[in-house]
C-alpha cells in the first residue's frame, strides 16, 4: 500500500531524540554499555534511512528502561540522523538521507575512500563501533509492504543465526544492490565460511504503521536474548508471549536492477506475491517485458518509485 501523502494522526510520528544526542561513548547518538564480563558485543543499529523511525522507538524505549548487558557488551546507535532531523510529516518519504543512501556505501572502498557526503562522514564516525561487533541488528521498515522481513545476506551463519532469531519469521537470503554494499554485506559480516561476527536487517513493517514500532521491539528483544547478552527477564516486557513459531526462507535468485527511463509493475504486488508459472511478464522496464525466470517465483520488497540503478525487486523461491 502506497503511502506517500502527509502523516494522519493515526500513524507512526518520530520520536523525541534529543535526550540521546551526547552519546557516552565518544560518538554523538551512540550508546554502549559494559557488563565487565566476557561475551560479544552486541550493535542495535537505528536510523540507517531517516525516515525509517520504528527501530529508533525500539532502542530508544529500551534505552529509557535502562537495558544492560549481563556479559559483553551492548551498543545502541542512531545512524543517520542528519536525515532523521529533516523528516517532515507533510512529505514523509524525502528524508530517507541527505546526499546518498547510507545503506550502499559499507564497502571497505567507499568508506575508506570516495567523496565526503553527509552519509560517509557519519559512516566513517560509526565504523569503529561496527568493527568492533560481533552481532549486528540493523532496523529498517519498508514504503509498502506490511510484512516483516529479517535480511540475512550471504552467509550462512548470517541464515543460521536469523533462525535462531526467529523474528521475523520470513528469513531473506540475497547478495545486495548493484547500487552499492550494505552494512550487512561488509566482508567483515560476510567473509569466511565458519564462525565469524553476524550482521542481520530487520524489516519491521511499513515506515508509518504504528504496529512496525511493536514489531521493533520484538525482533529487538528476541535477538538480544538469543544473543545471550540481556537476561530474559529485562526483556519481558517486548519478547512476544508464545516463542517464534518455524522460520521460512527465501532464496534470492535475482535482483532486478532498472535499467531504464520508465519502469513498473504490471500489477500492484504488495511483497511476497507468489507468481506460479515461469515465463510470466510481471514489470515493464522501459519497453522490456520482465518475466518470473522460474515457477513459484517471489516478488520480494517491490519498489515504486524506483530510478535507473536502483533495485527495484528480488524475486525469489521458499527453500524447503
Ligand atoms: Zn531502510
Amino acid at each position: 500500500m502506497a503511502r506517500i501523502e502527509a502523516l494522519t494522526p493515526d500513524d507512526l510520528w518520530p520520536p523525541d531524540l534529543t535526550r540521546w544526542a551526547s552519546g557516552n561513548d565518544g560518538v554523538p547518538f551512540v550508546w554502549r554499555f559494559r557488563a565487565g564480563r566476557p561475551g560479544p558485543h552486541v550493535v542495535i543499529n537505528a536510523l540507517m534511512h531517516g525516515n525509517e523511525y520504528s527501530g529508533a522507538i525500539a532502542a530508544a524505549t529500551l534505552l529509557e528502561a535502562g537495558i544492560r548487558p549481563i556479559r559483553g557488551s551492548l551498543s545502541f546507535a542512531f545512524a543517520n540522523m542528519d536525515a532523521f532531523t529533516q523528516f517532515d510529516p507533510d512529505f514523509p518519504i524525502m528524508s530517507r538521507y541527505v546526499e546518498e543512501d547510507m545503506n550502499r556505501i559499507w564497502a571497505p572502498g567507499s568508506l575508506e575512500h570516495g567523496m565526503s557526503t553527509t552519509e560517509r562522514r557519519r559512516a566513517r564516525e560509526l565504523w569503529p563501533l561496527f568493527t568492533t561487533a560481533d552481532l549486528v541488528l540493523d532496523l529498517h521498515s519498508l514504503q509498502h509492504d506490511r510484512i516483516p522481513l529479517m535480511l540475512c545476506g550471504s552467509s550462512a551463519r548470517g541464515r543460521e543465526f536469523a533462525r535462531r532469531v526467529g523474528l521475523p519469521a520470513i528469513i531473506v537470503a540475497d547478495r545486495g544492490h548493484e547500487g552499492g554494499s550494505r552494512l550487512i554485506d561488509h566482508p567483515r559480516f560476510t567473509e569466511g565460511d565458519g564462525e565469524g561476527p553476524v550482521a542481520l536487517l530487520a524489516e519491521c513493517g511499513q515506515h508509518w504503521d504504528r504496529d512496525s514500532a511493536q514489531v521493533a521491539l520484538a525482533v529487538t528483544a528476541q535477538f538480544l536474548l538469543t544473543a545471550g547478552v540481556v537476561d530474559a527477564g529485562a526483556l519481558s516486557p517486548w519478547l512476544p508471549s508464545a516463542p517464534p513459531g518455524p522460520t521460512r526462507l527465501v532464496e534470492v535468485t535475482e535482483t532486478v536492477t532498472v535499467r531504464n527511463e520508465r519502469f513498473r509493475f504490471l500489477k500492484e504486488y504488495q511483497g511476497m506475491d507468489v507468481i506460479p508459472m515461469a515465463g510470466t511478464v510481471f514489470a515493464l522496464d522501459g519497453e522490456v517485458a520482465l518475466r518470473t525466470p522460474h515457477d513459484d517465483c517471489v516478488l520480494i520488497m517491490p519498489s515504486r518509485h524506483v530510478e535507473r540503478g536502483q533495485t527495484a525487486v528480488r524475486l525469489g523461491r521458499f527453500g524447503a
